[in-house]
């Protein structure tokens, strides 16, 4: 996760999320450099001449340089291989290397900062050259400008940073940290200290590339068994042979899936009906008692309620029926047997990365920077909050029936609005015909939103409008020479009002991005703490669109609703997170686990975090629906970034309400960099991360519902 905004050399070395704020989070790395056996053994003489060189260093440029000097040789011992030299080399290593007095370490790190920024900006900058035509509306695709949009240059940037040993450099002059050490220590530390703590953890881990080519082919695998998991709905049917979804329809589990759950609450007739299917069919996924044939098959009807299998009735695809009559055999736990293999490729990993030596600890401790135990404490708080049987008696009171488990997807809070969507997309159109004329009115817009005429000027000089492909992405510059770019959406006949509500959130990104490089104390620093703290800006943005369009705020009731959305999400999805965590601390614990037993937990854990949480409210017991995400399979303990989201929004959000004006508060947050999520927010708002933020504005939003 911070990857997305550090140094591009970090994001070689941890993952690369490649370009935009929003890309998925998957591994990527590749390294082709010579493969280094797997469990290499320290060379024996290390310890000896470790000690030797702390004398000598001591001796020559005082006794106040030795606890650095003791420090630096305990981390560059920590990673040196006997392919990186014998004793003498390392001694002589060290003696040329180590900055004694702290006019050479100024240099050195003055020297380190402009050159990395540098060497990321660059890299960055051939990055998103070679994905010019796949991410922006110029001409068509062809099969070879794949190749080039998916080449990382700095793929090997730390390997070979190894190789010359000027990561050694680094590791012997500059502090490796644990997370303990950031959340104790760091407020009390100056920006420059945390700029060198930021710079030697580009080095905190020496990963063999075969080992990071492991874990990129088995992420890539599982993603590719997640991508081609698709269930035709034509063809459930229920014990009449009834079909209650249309032809063609295929939705990818467990995206499409729940979307469609939400989707079925505005049809008043035959939704329920079609929800409980769903509900069905995504437990046979968790549980693996889905027919393996009926996964991506349009040749076969299935029945989810009696698992029944047979030939299609009716045909709405060219797919051709296999000749054998369909088995209803199940799946043979092929899900968890992926989700294994992203375990053993990352558990591979962990004797390479001393201070965060699991997945797990590398997930919270390095990408999130919050502890476990206390991400976990958040969850617990918004799950078990009293807010939430409130909330649940609401939904009821609108569906007018008891809750049924696929309400965890309920999405009847909504926004009203004064104007139609074909309103709104006229409006724009006519603002906005081209990529251009959006360019042109950014200053205008900042304004808008509280920033003073030159600020205004100045970061809209700063931002590079092209159109995209897609529907819209931010990519921020890595060095300050170069400017953010947003991509944004334009019809033939203009901007229409969803492409503006996306091009507000990416400018928003592009405004973060902006102050958190060009107006840092240190470049080391750049960014912010992870992705989460960037959406929250980027949302504070988007939520004003209206305005910017010169159409009144959002009224209370909208915002009302709004908020009991996100606290209905985030209740769902803290849940999702509690599993996806446990599943990882139980392939942890039982290393040798077959993919059935893996199954049979995963189940349990479903079934228990259901039971604690969830079965309160909706008064119905073992219920495995939170276990159907399919993150859980190819994303490496990546959920716990959802809830964790939702809590940094609010915060954000209460803050700028409180503040009045977006402009300077907004300038003032950006600029606090990369530190721990705590050390931000608590610069941002006066608070560490948490969930009250949240919960207050849930308890004000029920009573601005309900008339109270
Ligand atoms: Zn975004």
């Amino acid at each position: 996760m911070r990857s997305a905004i550090h140094l591009a050399l970090l994001t070689a070395l941890i993952m690369a999320s490649v370009l935009p704020v929003h890309s998925s989070e998957v591994p990527m790395q590749s390294s082709m450099v010579s493969a280094v056996p797997a469990a290499e053994v320290a060379p024996s003489w290390r310890k000896d001449s470790a000690a030797k060189m702390e004398r000598e260093l001591a001796a020559k440029y005082g006794d106040s340089q030795r606890e650095r000097a003791h420090r630096g040789l305990e981390q560059i011992a920590e990673f040196w291989r006997s392919e990186d030299g014998a004793a003498a080399t390392f001694e002589d290593f060290v003696r040329t290397n180590f900055a004694g007095d702290q006019a050479t370490l100024d240099t050195m790190f003055t020297r380190l900062e402009s050159l990395l920024e540098q060497l990321g900006g660059h890299m960055h900058e051939i990055k998103r050259e070679f994905r010019q035509q796949s991410d922006r509306d110029i001409g068509p695709v062809l099969p070879f400008d794949e190749i080039i949009a998916g080449y990382d240059p700095s793929a090997h940037v730390v390997d070979d940073f190894f190789q010359n040993k000027l990561a050694f450099v680094v590791l012997l002059n500059f502090p490796l940290t644990t997370l303990d050490q950031r959340l104790k220590d760091g407020p009390s530390w100056s920006r420059r200290h945390w700029a060198e703590v930021r710079l030697a953890e580009g080095f905190s881990k020496r990963i063999p590339a075969d080992v990071n080519l492991g874990i990129a082919q088995a992420g890539a695998q599982a993603e590719q068994y997640i991508a081609e998991y698709n269930i035709w709905m034509y063809h459930l049917v229920d014990g009449q042979g009834r079909r209650v979804f249309p032809p063609k329809m295929r939705l990818l589990s467990h995206w499409n899936l729940r979307d469609e759950i939400k989707a079925d609450y505005a049809d008043s007739s035959g939704g329920v009906a079609k929800q409980r299917t769903i509900q069905r069919v995504m437990e046979r996924i968790v549980t693996q008692t889905i027919p393996a044939v009926v996964v991506n098959n349009p040749t076969v009807d299935w029945n989810p309620f009696t698992n029944v299998v047979s030939p299609a009735a009716a045909k709405d695809s060219d797919a051709t029926a296999l000749p054998t009559k369909p088995s209803n055999a199940r799946e043979p736990d092929t899900r968890y047997a992926m989700l294994q293999k992203t375990f053993f490729a990352s558990k591979k990993a962990d004797p390479y990365s001393p201070t965060a030596p699991t997945l797990i600890a590398r997930r919270f401790d390095e990408d999130r920077e919050i502890p476990e135990a206390r991400v976990r404490a958040m969850l617990e708080q918004v799950l078990m909050s009293p807010l939430v049987p409130q909330v649940a008696k609401l939904i009821e009171s609108r569906l007018k029936r008891p809750l049924e488990p696929f309400d965890v997807w309920y999405s009847g809070f909504r926004p009203g609005s004064q104007y139609t969507e074909a309103q709104l997309d006229e409006m724009v159109a006519k603002k906005y015909p081209n990529a251009q004329a959006y360019q042109k009115d950014i200053p205008n817009l900042l304004m808008k939103l509280g920033f003073s005429p030159e600020r205004a000027q100045y970061v809209a000089s700063n931002i590079v409008v092209d159109p995209a492909r897609g529907s819209g992405h931010a990519m921020g510059a890595e060095m300050r020479a170069e400017k953010a770019h947003l991509r944004t959406r334009v019809e033939k006949n203009g901007m229409n009002y969803k492409g503006f509500n996306i091009a507000v959130h990416e400018m928003g990104h592009n405004v973060e991005q902006t102050f958190s490089l060009n107006d840092i104390d240190h470049t080391l620093l750049k960014g912010v703490p992870n992705t989460a703290f960037t959406e929250a800006l980027a949302f504070v943005f988007q939520g004003h669109d209206l305005e910017l369009l010169g159409l009144p705020a959002p009224d209370a009731r909208s915002l009302a609703e709004k908020t009991l959305n996100d606290f209905w999400g985030t209740y769902e999805i803290a849940g999702v997170a509690l599993v996806d965590m446990a599943a990882w601390h139980w392939m942890y614990d039982h290393p040798n686990a077959t993919p059935k037993e893996l199954n049979d937990a995963t189940v349990q854990i479903s079934k228990d975090i259901w039971n604690q949480y969830y079965t309160p409210v909706f008064h119905k017991k073992d219920v495995v629906l939170l276990g159907v995400y399919s993150h859980m399979i190819d994303s490496f303990l990546y959920l716990p970034d959802y809830p964790i989201g939702h809590l940094i929004a609010f915060q954000i959000e209460e803050q700028m309400k409180k503040a009045g004006s977006i402009g300077p508060e907004f300038e003032r947050m950006a600029k606090m960099g990369d530190v721990t999520p705590d050390l931000w927010m608590e610069h941002a708002t006066g608070r560490p991360v948490g969930p009250e933020a949240l919960l207050e504005a849930t308890k004000r939003a029920l009573v601005a519902v309900s008339g109270r």
